[in-house]
């Protein structure tokens, strides 16, 4: 089985993102960037897939700019096969990321792909439910297990109410939440192997894919700070408050 990992290099989670002053996005500049978390755990699932040896090669695949290649080295030190890079300066946007996805999977055939259930930039959520509509094939987002069976693969989903177990028929796609696994850190000499895998380059163009925005976006602020608390004297006070300052009760 061949399983596709898509990975982002997103600004690292850590960071405290900042807005540009000219509010056209937040600043990048000197930021430390890192793999989208939700994607590492894409990495370690498929890696143990390959460990328990229900797989037999991993692809690990980002757009983005050159620098990416360095988070791609990041998860072929986790196990990863080889990488592919589909090298754009451009922002690309899910539906862009989607289609590039789909027109790799035409050319590699996996058996699964895996990906973030959200990149923790934009908190889109929208990419691993895209493709597999564009791809027609069965989805299991938000997995918290997955068990590989056969021509099959049961995902335990998060739901709003608990979990929900459903079958998917392969080929399928499948996005990871957050208690999937934990990601390994990967070892110095994995992170030294990895330096001799494969990365192939390609333009969007290559795969016949427009990676043009469809969106755009007028203006990116910080959100309001926030007011001091007051403490009331007694429940009728809060509900005075409620009602007449916030006005968010009738
Ligand atoms: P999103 O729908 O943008 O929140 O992203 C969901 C998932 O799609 C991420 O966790 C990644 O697995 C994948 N993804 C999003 N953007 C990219 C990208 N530029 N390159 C590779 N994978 C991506």
């Amino acid at each position: 089985m061949k399983i596709l990992v898509a990975i982002k290099r997103v600004v690292d989670f850590n960071v405290k993102v900042r807005v540009k002053a000219d509010k056209t996005g937040v600043e990048l500049a000197n930021v430390k960037m890192s793999m989208n978390p939700f994607d590492e755990i894409a990495v370690e699932e498929a890696v143990r897939l390959k460990e328990a040896g229900k797989a037999t090669e991993i692809i690990i695949v980002s757009i983005g700019p050159a620098a990416a290649q360095e988070t791609i080295r990041t998860a072929l030190a986790m196990g990863g096969d080889r990488g592919i890079l589909v090298q754009t300066d451009a922002e690309v946007q899910p539906l862009a990321v989607a289609k590039v996805l789909k027109a790799l999977a035409a050319k590699e055939n996996p058996n699964l792909i895996v990906l973030g259930k959200q990149a923790i930039d934009d908190d889109s959520n929208q990419v691993g439910q895209m493709l597999a509509a564009l791809l027609g094939w069965p989805q299991g987002t938000f997995a918290s297990k997955v068990v590989v069976e056969g021509d099959g693969v049961a995902v335990t989903r998060e739901v709003d109410g608990g979990l929900e177990t459903i079958s998917l028929k392969l080929p399928a796609v499948v996005t990871t939440d957050l208690r999937l696994n934990e990601p390994r850190y990967a070892s110095l000499p994995n992170i030294m192997k990895a330096k001799k895998k494969t990365i192939d380059t390609m333009a969007p163009d290559a795969l016949g894919v427009d990676v043009a925005p469809r969106l755009a976006t007028l203006k990116v602020e910080e959100p309001p700070k926030r007011q001091g608390g007051v403490k009331v004297a007694d429940v009728a006070a809060l509900v005075d408050k409620l009602r007449n300052e916030a006005k968010v009760i009738g």
